[in-house]
């Protein structure tokens, strides 16, 4: 794959958790590696910030674990899950085998420890880089052209593979119809926010189902508390797309959240996203491979799409390094890579598509609170089959 006519060998696309791991550790590795982000690092990024115990191998091997701790990531000892009429709680160690606790950080500053990580393993990265569109040829270098934001010109740069990492919006892998999705009136969007003063939340995340979504709390550092929903478009769109009734007409309809949040105050803005969609994509074209949100969405309540981003970017790094050790084509990587990737997620995305119509129906969430309560053993078997 290393050519001399190229200044890269490897091009990747977003610098989120699965771009900056694969640049990481291929960099390591002797690649030559550009890491092109959209963003000034570090920037805020819509999620819930439950960094799963599943996380810790991957990040373990990237040697940032006592980082994210000391940049003040919240270790998760408990975890609650409510329903309009019951509530479950369990150790983190009941649904995961890793390791009895879990951790809980913003993206902002999740994402600029494992950025400055591929940069210290020694890939060139370059922030305000905004990728238009990837070129390729058969026989030739893939051309990946787009719009340096520092200086408002055009920017283009060439390599034998490219790695797509930009996300659930990516350009590179779907077209603008694959891109908007759903029926207008029941798509489903995100809103998220920290807020102040958020009472008894310490080392513990709490998730909340209610009709039409869901939501969770979790601590992040410096004393804030991240709220996350995911709602329907409908629920949004009845109160005129005011995010504090939204959350007053889902979330806040369940007593333990009114009590948790009776003194809070919003610390920072609103960050909004949608319509979203699940489900695995393709996971590779010709000479680009995707990883994480860009090869496939798990669908959030599980909490584990951070460690499919982790974990998709290094088995394409390992397909990648194997294929050059055999000293074999590009097809080889792309084939060995979605093979691991299937072996890896393809029942858990499974799981999770299948769930999905239990957390958004009306009716089934009230049923899912019943099973909740009287079945924490199959409640906790479904968790580890999003997880294993
Ligand atoms: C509402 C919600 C809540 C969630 N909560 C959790 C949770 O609590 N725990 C969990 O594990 N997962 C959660 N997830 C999932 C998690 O956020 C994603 O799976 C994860 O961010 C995927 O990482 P990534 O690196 O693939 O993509 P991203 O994190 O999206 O990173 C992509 C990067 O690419 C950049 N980029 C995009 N386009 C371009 C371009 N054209 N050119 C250059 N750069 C570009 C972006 O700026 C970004 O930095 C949640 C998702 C949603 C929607």
């Amino acid at each position: 794959m290393r050519t001399a006519n190229n200044a890269h060998d490897v091009i990747i696309v977003g610098g989120g958790p699965a771009g900056s791991t694969a640049a990481a550790l291929l960099a390591e590795s002797g690649m030559r590696v550009l890491l092109l982000e959209e963003k000034r690092m570090p920037r805020e990024k819509l999620c819930g910030g439950f960094i799963t115990a599943e996380c810790f191998p991957t990040l373990s091997r990237l040697g940032v674990i006592e980082k994210l701790l000391s940049a003040g990531a919240e270790k998760i000892r408990r975890m609650s899950v409510f329903s309009s009429s019951r509530k479950i709680e369990a150790d983190v160690s009941a649904i995961s085998d890793k390791c009895g606790w879990a951790m809980s950080l913003s993206r902002s500053r999740f994402d600029q420890i494992l950025f400055e990580r591929a940069r210290s393993g020694g890939a060139e990265c370059r922030e305000a880089i905004a990728v238009r569109r990837c070129v390729t040829q058969k026989g030739e270098p893939a051309r990946v052209e787009g719009i340096d934001l520092g200086t408002g010109g055009a920017a283009a740069f060439q390599a034998p593979l490219v790695i797509d990492a930009s996300g659930r919006q990516s350009r590179l892998m779907l077209n603008p119809e694959e891109r908007a999705a759903g029926e207008r009136g029941s798509r489903l969007y995100a809103l998220q926010a920290h807020f102040e003063n958020v009472a008894g939340v310490g080392g513990r995340v709490d998730l909340f189902l209610f009709p039409r979504g869901y939501g969770g709390l979790s601590p992040v550092e410096e004393g804030l508390v991240n709220l996350c929903l995911i709602v329907r478009e409908d629920a949004i769109s009845k109160v005129g797309n005011d995010f504090l009734k939204t959350i007053g007409e889902t979330i806040l309809t369940n007593p333990a959240a009114r009590e948790r949040f009776a003194g809070a105050r919003l610390a920072g803005r609103w960050h909004s996203a949608g319509p979203l969609t699940f489900g695995k994509r393709r996971l590779s074209r010709a000479g680009v491979i995707a990883i994480g949100d860009a090869a496939g969405m798990i669908d959030p309540f599980t909490g584990t799409g951070i460690q499919i981003a982790l974990r998709s970017g290094e088995l394409a790094a390992t397909a990648v390094l194997e294929t050059l050790d055999a000293k074999l084509n590009i097809d080889e990587a792309l084939k060995r890579y979605s093979s691991y990737y299937n072996a890896e997620f393809g029942a858990r995305l499974a799981v999770a598509s299948a769930l999905r119509p239990v957390v958004f129906s009306p009716m089934a969430t009230r049923l899912a609170g019943q099973v909740l309560g009287s079945m924490p053993a199959l409640t906790r078997l479904l968790i580890r089959a999003t997880r294993q």
